[in-house]
């Protein structure tokens, strides 16, 4: 391509509006523009980078025996009623009504529609066992959306489902996904490892996530250095601790602490270190308030609460808090409380603590679980935390962050229960179909590779993903000689099949390198008076490393090689 006839408008600045590097850098190279909060337009130097993504995705789907489809982004709400995810999903949901008064929605993702659709043609046992994908823009209604495409509120995903007859052809079809993710991210040059994750609202009894590493990553990853084990902290199981030995403590002391009301305030106030004290947190649920204990140095899990639960469960309001302990915020405590009390396992290893006093401006000490209040049970109920013993080989866990790419999900019968798809099996039989699910986000996998590829100077593609792969710099815009050189070897790339950019502008050098360092492209070859004079140009790899002056005539065939050598996989 010339970049004298690209759409490619760059910017100087950063826009005020981004806080992540991949954002800020989308919007500078010209590949993404906002329309609206969450709603971008690809422009054409981002929409290739977006096609690449979207190859390499289709060619190994297509590799793992799945089979594309394209379904429609309006989904009809009795799907939804049907499946019981009208009422669940919330405000995510965009929803409307037809001129006759009909729900639709867009749809935020496709198993309700996918189902189906399988169900209408699935009869017997020997239908089953495939792979159904699309490629096609998702919308679901962000609370926070932010980092530009990485978290939109119209972004474009691959999603997959799987159907099968049983367990045994389910885990089949999750390992071919599992590998197939595998190699996509490593096809697009990204650290990513797949971790364990919870299922979150879309269901099913287990799933794998997979991670691009980057500090600016929303999800925080328990990671074993010793035995490989990894998950989200959302899902990081913490074994149990030793419980506490005997105490001789004495009775709960009352003491006045004015206004102390978070743990901070507290071991200031009583010189104790917070893994002592025993924080009480009052949610609300479903079934009402419920009081949940965890050590003072940490943090509830919510997710584990849910699930634990099996209820939506929020921090109750302060007017509640007051109702159910008869003290104002930051005073609450598990001693007389009369409401459901459950607590994270790391409490039954406490001997003696400090807790709330369900009083304004009081605590008690000497408090022992066991003997001064009781509980429901101790479960895992926490989040993981750096040097947390790990759960499978018990050394001390570190905690890295990501960005979730992609995510694979065993569904099971979930929706093909709700929605009765059924097959018949080889007995004649009845039974429900079973499902997998598995997403990648393409936008947020584009932008994840850009915070994990980049310098002060722009963005540092990694071959695979480069929209173009090589480009070529005239130094001297008005020298026939330069043109004619940098116009032949352009020809000459082209034809050997690369992507390639001539910087045919009509722009001072300074200009054209930094646009090209801006925009990323992994192979530079500036073409000037000087080096001509020697039947030369000079190459560069963005990545780095000192200038090299190459034999003009063997220029293509390098960068060539090096361009193969790059996305060989
Ligand atoms: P998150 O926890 O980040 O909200 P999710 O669990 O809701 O993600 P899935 O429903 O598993 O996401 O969707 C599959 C993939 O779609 C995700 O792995 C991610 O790559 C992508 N994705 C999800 N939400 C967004 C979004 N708002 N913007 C861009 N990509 C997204
Ligand atoms: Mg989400």
């Amino acid at each position: 391509m010339r970049y004298s006839s690209l759409f490619l408008p760059t910017l100087k600045e950063n826009p005020a509006e981004a806080e992540v590097i991949s954002h800020k850098l989308m919007v500078r190279a010209g590949m993404i523009r906002k329309l609206t909060s969450g709603v971008y337009s690809w422009l054409p130097f981002g929409l290739m980078a977006l096609r690449k993504v979207e190859k390499i995705i289709r060619e190994e789907m297509n590799r793992a025996g799945a089979q594309e489809i394209f379904m429609p982004s309006v989904q009809p709400g009795e799907l939804w009623q049907e499946s019981g995810r009208w009422d669940y999903y919330g405000r995510e949901l965009l929803r409307f009504k037809d001129r006759h008064d009909r729900d639709y929605c867009l749809g935020p993702t496709h198993e309700e529609v996918v189902t189906d659709i399988v169900r209408r043609e699935v009869r017997s046992y020997r239908d089953l066992g495939f792979n159904l994908y699309q490629i096609q823009q998702k919308f679901r209604d962000e609370i926070r959306p932010r980092f530009g495409v990485m978290r939109g509120r119209e972004f474009g995903m691959k999603d997959g489902y799987s159907f099968d007859a049983d367990d045994a052809g389910l885990e089949k079809s999750y390992r071919a996904m599992f590998d197939a993710y595998t190699r996509i991210f490593q096809r697009c040059g990204l650290k990513f490892a797949p971790v364990e994750a919870d299922s979150g609202p879309i269901g099913g009894s287990f799933s794998h996530e997979f991670m691009v590493l980057a500090d600016t990553g929303e999800d925080a990853i328990v990671s074993c250095p010793s035995c490989g084990y990894a998950a989200n902290t959302e899902k990081a199981e913490i074994n149990p601790p030793e419980p506490a030995g005997a105490t001789n403590a004495g009775e709960p002391q009352r003491v006045h602490t004015p206004d102390v009301r978070t743990i901070e305030d507290l071991t200031g106030f009583l010189k104790i270190s917070a893994a002592g004290l025993i924080k009480t947190l009052i949610y609300q649920t479903d079934d009402g308030p419920v009081a949940v204990l965890v050590r003072g140095d940490q943090e509830v899990n919510e997710i584990k609460l849910q699930n634990l639960l099996r209820s939506g469960v929020e921090l109750a309001a302060p007017s509640v808090i007051e109702q159910v302990t008869g003290a104002p915020v930051g005073f609450s405590g598990p001693v007389g409380l009369k409401i459901r009390l459950l607590a994270d396992h790391a409490v039954s290893a406490i001997t003696e603590s400090v807790v709330g006093a369900n009083e304004a401006d009081y605590h008690l000490t000497n408090v022992v679980p066991g003997r001064d209040f009781t509980v429901e049970g101790y479960y895992d109920l926490r989040v993981a935390m750096e040097g947390d013993p790990c759960p499978k080989c018990q050394s001390a866990v570190t905690i890295v962050r990501g960005i979730e790419v992609g995510h694979v999900f065993k569904l099971g019968d979930k929706y093909t229960r709700a929605m009765k798809a059924t097959f018949l099996d080889s007995d004649g039989k009845e039974q429900f179909i079973i499902m997998g699910t598995y997403g990648i986000g393409t936008g947020r996998t584009l932008a994840a590779s850009i915070e994990q590829n980049h310098d002060d100077n722009g963005i540092i593609w990694p071959m695979p993903l480069a929209p173009f792969e090589a480009a070529i710099l005239p130094l001297q815009a008005q020298d026939e000689d330069v043109v004619q050189a940098a116009e032949k070897l352009y020809k000459e790339l082209l034809a050997l099949g690369v992507d390639v950019l001539l910087d045919d502008r009509n722009e001072r050098a300074g200009i054209k390198f930094k646009d090209a360092d801006l925009i990323g492209v992994p192979l530079r070859l500036a073409v000037s008076r000087k080096t001509l004079a020697e039947g030369q140009c000079e190459f560069k790899n963005r990545r780095g490393g000192e200038v090299e002056v190459w034999p003009l005539d063997q220029a293509a065939q390098r960068i060539l090689d090096l361009r193969n050598q790059a996305t060989a996989l």
